[in-house]
């Protein structure tokens, strides 16, 4: 039985852009070095957005050496990059971004949400790429929620959507660059969850909402992370509540990194490149969308 060896939260949240209220969960400067190889985790929302003419969300801004993954929960978010890119993603969708080599791109609310207002309530993970992947060619991957098989949960304890990796035979539709886990869980209250993963993999719980137990009474509630250890394969707890939360699971990949800013590699040398490269316009641009409104 894995042992849960932390907890981490964030009670201070900062926007992004101005379409995104985010807590940062854990990032490479904390525990991203223990997650590999996950490096980042904002969680946006919930939040009630009121009906706005104005698009909201976070103009061109490029990235390198990693992939961005998106998951809506409520809400629309609407993407296009450089490389030609581009989508909207509405609640149970993903959407896989692989930066790689370099783009730039912009991440807004999708305009019929944005005119309509509601609730709002998304995950973004930055995900690592191995050293001799970092520089291949940027690519996007958008996931629809009926593309993302759901599996229930032995003895009725709630579901499980598999958007990475494998769990009971179901495949996620994400094509990964490493081994990951990326499941999407809802548990039934007062239920016992038993997930098995595979060994040397890292494991972290978050919890969106409510609220889990494991085995030796250690709680993990909203918006909290834990992190549990990499050996043994099961992972077992127990929801005390209605609980929604998001298993990261992965083999770490055991590289340097090196990050600044919206560019994660693994050496300072690398960085000055990437900066060089992005002013010099090698990782492209966006155009004007023709007919948007200000
Ligand atoms: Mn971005």
């Amino acid at each position: 039985m894995k042992k849960l060896l932390s907890t981490q939260r964030s009670e201070t949240p900062h926007w992004v852009g101005d379409g995104f209220p985010v807590r940062t969960i854990f990032s490479y400067n904390d525990l991203g070095r223990e997650i590999s190889p996950f490096l980042l985790m904002d969680y946006a929302g919930p939040t009630e957005f009121p009906p706005s003419r104005h698009i909201r969300g976070v103009g061109e801004h490029p990235h390198r050496g990693f992939e961005t993954v998106t998951i809506v929960y409520e809400g629309e978010v609407e993407h296009r990059d450089s490389s030609g890119g581009g989508g909207l993603i509405g609640p149970g969708d993903v959407q896989w971004m692989t930066a790689a080599s370099g783009l730039v791109h912009e991440e807004k609310h999708g305009a019929e949400f944005a005119k309509k207002g509601g609730q709002f309530e998304m995950v973004q993970l930055w995900v690592n790429l191995p050293a001799k992947d970092k520089m291949t060619k940027p690519k996007y991957q958008g996931l629809r929620n009926a593309q993302i098989p759901q599996v229930t949960l032995d003895g009725d304890a709630g579901t499980l959507r598999v958007i990475a990796g494998e769990f009971q035979g179901a495949k996620g539709p994400a094509a990964t660059f490493t081994p990951i886990e990326l499941w999407d869980v809802r548990a039934k209250k007062d239920r016992d969850l038993k997930l098995s993963l595979p060994e040397g993999h890292t494991v972290s719980v978050f919890v969106l909402s409510g609220e889990i137990e494991t085995l030796d009474g250690r709680k993990l509630s909203d918006a909290e992370i834990g992190v549990f250890e990499r050996e043994s394969t099961e992972l077992a707890f127990k929801a005390t509540q209605d609980t929604k939360l998001l298993i990261l699971a992965g083999k770490p990949l055991g590289e340097p990194v090196v990050g600044y800013g919206p560019f994660v590699m693994n050496s300072m040398m690398e960085i000055r490149q990437a900066f060089d490269d992005f002013n010099a316009g090698r990782m492209g641009q966006l155009g004007e969308i023709e007919g948007s409104e200000s």
